[in-house]
């Protein structure tokens, strides 16, 4: 029988290598909704209604009706790309600038609303994988298997940075740990469905252990 899958955690944690893993092993669609609210993070960067030091909440919030994100899938690598307004913008919404401000868009009630309710859509049907912040807390509250994924933040910041480096990004290990900080500390602390773990979250710590052993462990969980 197939489940809903909640996938949930910090910034960096590993949470898309472990929902990938998942839904190729068992089948499942994979929605990685961080893509989504870095989508609208890049629309905002674009129109300039977001930059350093300032933010036109309002200019967005009025904007967001011709906001179109989706998923398609990219046949080369199996895994949906996201398009914004019918541009495939996988790659530059990977940025450290956007990384940067997706924090403060993603605070924004009417911008969570919107894409909560395309993740709903997605998520009609069971054998699906999602990961983000709310998933099993707001998007998916009776989700048959919800994680809650977190790890030390240097080590964090050091797999990103490896990450971030491998691409041709030109990032220090100082900038990409501070926004891992710091967006971590945004995401727990807004008001509208902060990070936080669900309570009935499995907490996997992947400091020390590597995210293969825990792959195994959910797969197992999942196919109970
Ligand atoms: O998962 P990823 O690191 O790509 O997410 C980018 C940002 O999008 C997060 O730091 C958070 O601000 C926001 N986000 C969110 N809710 C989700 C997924 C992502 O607020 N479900």
């Amino acid at each position: 029988k197939k489940i809903t899958i909640a996938i949930d955690g910090y910034s960096s944690t590993g949470k898309s290598t472990v929902a990938k893993m998942l839904a190729k092993e068992l089948g499942y669609v994979y929605v990685d909704t961080g893509a989504m609210y870095r989508a609208v993070t890049l629309y905002a960067m674009r129109k300039i209604f977001i930059k350093e030091g300032y933010f036109d909440k309002e200019a967005l919030i009025r904007h967001l009706f011709m906001v179109s994100v989706k998923f398609q899938m990219n046949e080369k690598t199996g895994i949906a790309d996201v398009y914004l307004n019918g541009e495939n913008v996988e790659k530059e919404i990977r940025t450290l600038e956007v990384s940067n401000f997706v924090s403060q868009v993603a605070a924004i009630p009417e911008v969570r609303k919107l894409m909560v309710k395309k993740q709903h859509e997605m998520g009609k049907e069971k054998g699906i994988v999602m990961d983000g912040r709310d998933i099993g807390t707001v998007v998916f509250p009776d989700a048959e298997l919800k994680v809650f994924m977190t790890a030390s933040a240097d080590e964090r910041a050091r797999r990103r940075f490896e990450e971030l480096k491998a691409k041709g990004d030109d990032v220090s290990y100082e900038a990409v740990l501070e926004n891992v900080q710091k967006r971590d500390q945004l995401d727990s602390s807004r008001k509208d469905s902060p990070l936080v773990q669900a309570e009935d979250a499995i907490l996997l710590d992947n400091t020390h252990t590597n995210i293969e052993d825990q792959f195994h462990i959910l797969l197992q969980l999942a196919k109970d």
